[in-house]
Parts: structure tokens; C-alpha cells; sequence
């Protein structure tokens, strides 16, 4: 077989994995130092389009608790709806 065959053309990394908090319900040992500082809606807005902009093929969107972030909906759906 044509080792060719097997390349891909990448346009951006395979995935992005975005810890979006470090708040969560829970304290586990896990996390002990995490930084806890927290990005505004702003600069999770514009850290959601440079990442759109990267044209990776997943975005995991983790934490911390993500669903504690009250921006989280919006910033979802700009990563969905700007996704090439
Ligand atoms: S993010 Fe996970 S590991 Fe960290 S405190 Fe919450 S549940 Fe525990």
C-alpha cells in the first residue's frame, strides 16, 4: 500500500481540552493549588474564538465544574456556531 494512503492534511491541532474553571462543588486532593483565578466573560469570549480560530476538530470544555460558569451556554455556542 502507498504509504501516503495514510497521510492526513491537518489544518489544527485534533483537539483542544479547556479547563474553563477551576471552581467546582467538591475539594479533592487532586486539585490543591490549583490556580484559582478565573477568566471574565470577556476573555473567555475572546479565548473561545482563538480557539475556533486554531480549527481543531474536538473542544473539550472541562474544569474544575464547567457548569458553574455562568457564561458557559454562550461560549459553547460560539465555539459551535463558529466551527468551519
Ligand atoms: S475538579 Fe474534579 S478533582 Fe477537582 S475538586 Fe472538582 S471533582 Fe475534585
Amino acid at each position: 500500500m502507498n504509504a501516503d494512503a495514510w497521510r492526513v492534511e491537518m489544518k489544527g491541532p485534533t483537539y483542544v481540552d479547556w479547563a474553563i474553571t477551576s471552581a467546582c462543588n467538591l475539594n479533592c486532593r487532586h486539585c490543591v493549588g490549583m490556580n484559582k483565578d478565573e477568566l471574565n466573560h470577556r476573555e473567555a469570549a475572546r479565548a473561545a474564538e482563538n480557539i475556533v480560530g486554531l480549527s481543531p476538530r474536538w473542544v473539550i470544555l472541562e474544569g474544575g465544574e464547567p457548569v458553574l460558569r455562568d457564561d458557559l451556554s454562550v461560549i459553547s455556542y460560539t465555539i459551535i456556531t463558529s466551527a468551519r
